[in-house]
């Protein structure tokens, strides 16, 4: 919609982009093409002809617009998940005997994957602080390719020098590829910062209503198409139904990440203000090891962070156990407030020792910031501390 000059904002941006107007038979909403083929005219090539698994169907075709617009992308494609994004990127950019760079506070399933298949590829990482600098140079080897890293880390909320990273890459020649997912493109939009390649777990903020599990991949319009046909090769394209959802709940990213960025704030405000909080991790607080450059780049510290009690783990389960609005659940960006120990959930794949070693102890507790009051939230966590 129009170029940079007349950009829409992300409110008309995520209501109005992408869509066919007038859409088929004049409706307002783009309707689900359920069909898995297209009957075409004689003569038409092979690979022309419509077919879920090749993304091309009306209902993906429109959602790829739309999440292209949001972030300001040439063109994108919609996945099966998050996972089938980051794979498809990485299968589609990488060769055996490549290297990478790769923020060290990836999510558990990216991180797993490099661990544990990307050497069954052929492809070597190696994890790097993207809060620092001075450690990229002394990853570099002839065979680097790329740097993958995560625009707000789980769960310490971690934002690592963006704009350094996309300016190192392009000096050395790296491909630089974002999982933007904690951000969503309401906070932080990483192609018009210099990234290559943005993807999203589109289950979390992007569809917001914990009922689809869906990615994208988003930029150029030629390494997108390559993207596209690693996952023809894999099967690993969103169904059409799950396309509709998706694109019904980007329809109001803008107003849902606001208010989740102000709950956010509200919530990390009045938690370090708490006798029985010892920590509070939230980039938009100034205590925020990342504080300063945070509120340079990002247009809103999102929803997520993270605490420690006094009492440790017991405590926190105590906590978890008294709260009446947050769901006790991992995953995240949607509209109810969610709550959870990551060591017991989302990092109960490692080890103790490994888990201190990224900062993730024992008694770190997550929250994930619905849309509710902000007044409700920090009533329900002040009655529950009580409790502790
Ligand atoms: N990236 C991040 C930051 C995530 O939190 C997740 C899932 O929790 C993923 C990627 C993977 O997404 P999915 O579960 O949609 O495959």
């Amino acid at each position: 919609m129009g170029d940079d000059a007349t950009r829409p904002r992300m409110e008309t941006l995520a209501v109005h982009a992408g869509e066919r107007r007038p859409g088929p038979e004049g409706s307002l909403v783009f309707p689900i093409y359920q069909s898995t083929v297209y009957s075409v005219p004689p003569g038409t090539p092979y690979h022309d002809i419509p077919y879920i698994r090749l993304s091309s169907t009306p209902s993906q075709r429109y959602l790829n617009d739309k999440l292209a617009a949001l972030e300001g992308a040439e063109a994108g494609v919609a996945t099966a998940s998050g996972m089938a994004a980051v794979t498809a990127i990485l299968l589609t950019l990488l060769r055996p005997g490549d290297h990478l760079l790769a923020g060290e506070c990836l999510y558990g399933g990216t991180h797993d994957f490099l661990r544990k298949v990307a050497p069954e590829m052929g492809w070597s990482a190696t994890f790097v602080d993207p809060a620092r600098p001075d450690s990229w140079e002394a990853g570099m080897r002839p065979e680097t390719r790329l740097f993958l890293v995560e625009t707000i880390t789980n769960p310490l909320m971690r934002v690592g020098r963006l704009r350094e990273v996309a300016t190192f890459a392009r000096e050395r020649g790296l491909v630089t590829v974002i999982d933007n997912t904690f951000a969503s493109p309401v906070n932080f939009q990483p192609l018009s910062r210099g990234f290559d390649l943005v993807f999203h777990s589109a289950t979390k903020y992007l569809n917001g209503h914990s009922d689809v599990v869906a990615g994208c991949v988003l930029g150029d319009e030629e390494r997108v198409q390559r993207v596209r046909r690693t996952l023809n090769h894999f099967g690993g394209a969103l169904d059409p139904h799950a396309a509709f959802l998706l694109s019904r709940g980007l329809k109001t990213l803008a107003l849902r990440v606001r208010a989740q960025n102000e709950n956010g704030l509200a919530m990390s405000r009045f938690l370090s203000s708490h006798p029985k909080v010892v920590e509070v991790n939230y980039p938009g607080l100034p205590t925020h090891p990342d504080h300063a450059h945070a509120r340079e780049i990002l247009a809103g510290f999102g929803g997520m962070l993270s605490l420690r009690l006094a009492g440790g783990t017991e405590a926190a389960e105590r906590l978890i156990g008294a709260l009446r609005i947050p769901y006790h659940a991992p995953s995240l960006g949607g509209v109810e407030s969610l709550i959870t120990r990551p060591a017991a959930t989302s990092h109960a794949g490692m080890s103790r020792e490994e888990r201190e070693r990224i900062g993730v102890p024992d008694d770190l507790v997550r929250v994930s910031c619905g849309v509710e009051s902000a007044e409700d939230l920090v009533e329900d966590f002040q009655r529950a501390l009580d409790r502790v």
